[in-house]
């Protein structure tokens, strides 16, 4: 077998995530040469249909109607069994401490559905499936980016060295490495990260009652707890579920056994779908929102994780990841209409102009958010209470909510 030793491309996606996989399929068309690489080994082509909750994924995300088309766009969508993507028509919010509730459901924003639940690998895999296709595209695993050499001004291609030492040249390098981006360290960018002391746990489990494709969260007062619903394993009773809870309570909802974790989980739940009947291994993530100074960097672009991390507790990060993704493709495709330079300043500034803002607002609503239900004193209870309700009562607002949710305001 011969070495691989680098080479000369236009665009060079470090990460295939979601967010870089998603971004070289949808510019794959455009015929530009494409190096996406990463760490990791390739996972296997296809992942099996999860029969038993232990098979399914921990990584999910709950993708909004503008990611699906995204992905549609990038060949991806076409892909996924059908049983592989779970729709959601309704969504409840509620909280432990208090008495408002809140839901929303798809029929008032007119589309069919608020949301599918997708397993993170099968997104991935059908995404590198469609680039497998594309003879434009090199797809390399196993490839770590070591160093990155600072593009001098004028300066036209970016070169990068890969730990294997391959060496690697492109008109742009786009950072899609994750929230521990190599990308964005190697070219001096900052980013403000805050330690919430938290961690999000995940699991799926089997319920006692039937999900009824609906998206549930409940607020309690040591963090939000999401049951996202699955459509495999088959039975409509299996929910992939997210725990945000302090860095103790983690610890001690991981140590406990299956039956001692199901029944906290249940009353945490209030029960909302009956009891929690089985339980699969679990996992807990820090939760540190991130957010970088800047997107951009001569002859680079970050997106996805990279760029900005999240709270999980509005289930957004890849649904903003993929928007980054858009709006940079958008961006390039119009650079070559008008005959620029790839990583044109203009082109890459007008990239951050039209993704940072609307992110940092994400950003801090969140925060906002966490910490406003977080809150116990019994005025901040009563205003959050009175809030709640008003906006369920007020249809425009509450649809101007959704739209948003949905990526599409
Ligand atoms: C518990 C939890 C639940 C979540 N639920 C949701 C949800 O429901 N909906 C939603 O939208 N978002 C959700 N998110 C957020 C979502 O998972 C992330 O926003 C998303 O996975 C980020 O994708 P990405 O492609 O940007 O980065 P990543 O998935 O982190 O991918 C980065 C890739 O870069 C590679 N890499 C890293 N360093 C290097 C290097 N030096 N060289 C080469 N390759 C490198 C890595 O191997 C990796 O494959 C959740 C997050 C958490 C923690």
């Amino acid at each position: 077998m011969s070495v691989w030793t680098g080479g000369a491309f236009d665009v060079v996606v470090v990460g295939a995530g979601i967010a870089g996989s998603a971004f070289a399929a949808l510019l794959a068309p455009s015929g530009l040469r494409i190096l996406l690489l990463d760490a990791a080994p390739r996972p296997p082509r296809l992942p099996p249909l999860a029969a038993t909750i232990d098979e399914v994924d921990l990584r999910v995300s709950a993708l909004n109607p503008a990611s699906v088309r995204l992905l549609e766009q990038a060949g991806a969508w076409q892909r996924l069994p059908r049983e592989v993507a779970s729709p959601y028509e309704h969504m409840r919010v509620w909280e432990e401490d208090g008495t408002a509730r809140i839901g929303f459901d798809a029929a008032a924003l007119g589309e069919p559905v608020l949301g599918h639940v997708v397993e993170n690998r099968w997104i991935v895999a059908t995404l590198l499936a469609r680039l497998d296709e594309a003879a434009n595209v090199v797809v390399r695993g196993g490839e770590t980016l070591a160093t990155l050499e600072q593009r001098a001004a004028g300066a036209s291609r970016t070169r990068l060295w890969l730990a294997s030492g391959a060496a690697v040249e492109a008109a742009l390098v786009v950072g899609a490495d994750g929230a521990r981006s190599a990308v964005r360290t190697l070219c001096a960018i900052e980013a403000a990260e805050r330690d919430t002391g938290q961690r999000a746990l995940v699991a799926t489990v089997t319920t006692e009652r039937a999900h009824a494709r609906t998206a549930r969260q409940r607020f309690l007062t040591s963090g939000p707890l999401a049951l996202l619903p699955l459509a495999l394993p088959a039975g409509g009773q299996c929910c992939s579920i997210v725990w945000s809870a302090d860095e103790a309570l983690a610890e001690e909802l991981l140590a406990l056994d299956d039956a001692a974790f199901a029944a906290r989980l249940g009353q945490a739940s209030e029960h909302a779908l009956g009891g929690i009947e089985a339980v699969s291994r679990r996992l807990a993530f820090p939760l540190r929102p991130l957010h970088a100074a800047s997107y951009v960097a001569p002859g680079v672009a970050l997106v996805g994780d990279a760029a900005h991390v999240i709270h999980p507790l509005a289930g957004q990060g890849i649904n903003l990841g993929l928007a980054d993704v858009r709006v940079l493709a958008d961006e390039l495709q119009r650079a070559r209409a008008r005959g620029l330079a790839l990583a044109d300043e203009g082109v890459l500034a007008r990239y951050q102009r039209r993704r940072r803002g609307d992110n940092a607002l994400m950003l801090e609503t969140m925060d906002v958010l966490r910490r406003l239900y977080a809150d116990r004193r019994p005025g901040v209870r009563l205003a959050r209470n009175l809030g709640v309700a008003a906006v369920d009562a007020l249809s425009p607002l509450k649809r101007a909510l959704m739209r948003r949710a949905a990526g599409l305001g």
